[in-house]
């Protein structure tokens, strides 16, 4: 297993449509461990994409600190969603020092893939549910900036850039 450094806004990886998953193995399962130990290495992280550590494919890590603990899915695709959106505030690993706020369904269904290649479905709201989506998120490549309206995007920008000028 291995710590990874967690790739940061604005790299190219963030923003690719991250490639499926075909066999799984101790190679996929490795990497997925590694996920895991690059997620609790920080202490406030309930989730990690595989692309956050530059990877190209989809798998996701999880851990909301509730009774669901730790979850590791493989290809996983949000078959459903249900509620009215509710917002909440959300940082991300790969952008620090921001936080968002993002209006997400309650409830989800997810579907994935398990480390020993089961078919699984998750059936979630609350926390989770929003961790959830702000993981698959990542697998096609959005943000949490892509919630912000166009002009507030504009400023982000503006502001990320200078700030990393000056870091
Ligand atoms: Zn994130």
């Amino acid at each position: 297993m291995a710590i990874y450094d967690i790739v940061k806004y604005p790299a190219a990886i963030l923003r690719k449509k991250a490639k499926a998953v075909k066999d799984i193995s101790g190679y996929q399962r490795d990497l997925l461990d590694s996920m895991v130990e690059t997620m609790y290495n920080d202490e406030v992280t309930v989730g990690l994409a595989a692309q956050q550590v530059n990877l190209d494919i989809r798998l996701i890590v999880i851990d909301a600190r509730d009774k669901v603990g730790l979850i590791k899915l493989i290809n996983p695709v949000i078959k459903r969603v249900e509620g009215e959106l509710v917002s909440m505030e959300e940082g991300c690993m790969s952008l620090p020092g921001i936080t968002v706020s993002v209006f997400r369904s309650p409830k989800v269904v997810v579907e994935a893939k398990n480390e020993r290649g089961q078919l699984i479905e998750i059936e979630t709201e609350g926390f989770l549910a929003r961790v959830l989506q702000h993981e698959i998120d990542h697998l096609n490549g959005k943000l949490i900036i892509d919630y912000l309206s166009l002009v507030k995007k504009a400023l982000f920008s503006i502001n990320y850039k200078l700030k990393r000028k000056l870091s």
